[in-house]
């Protein structure tokens, strides 16, 4: 696989969250799946820096971005 199709370069990825392992981050390119009771957040896939998945990009639709 070439390296720079990895999650850790891809658009839908998510790094900043202090829970996380340091190579670890969200992906976004889906909706938060499985909600454990009707007061819980949804969850993101936590994927690593070296993953990958057929829906990289380098860019998100209409230059979307994470809130801060
Ligand atoms: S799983 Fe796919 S869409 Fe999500 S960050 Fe990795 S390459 Fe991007």
């Amino acid at each position: 696989m070439n390296q720079s199709a990895s999650c850790g370069a891809c658009a839908f990825f998510d790094h900043a969250r202090a829970e996380q392992a340091a190579h670890d981050g969200l992906c976004r390119f889906n909706p938060p799946v499985s909600q454990p009771a009707p007061d819980a957040h949804g969850l993101w896939p936590v994927v690593s820096e070296k993953d990958w998945c057929g829906h990289f990009e380098t860019e998100t639709p209409r230059g979307l971005t994470a809130a801060e």
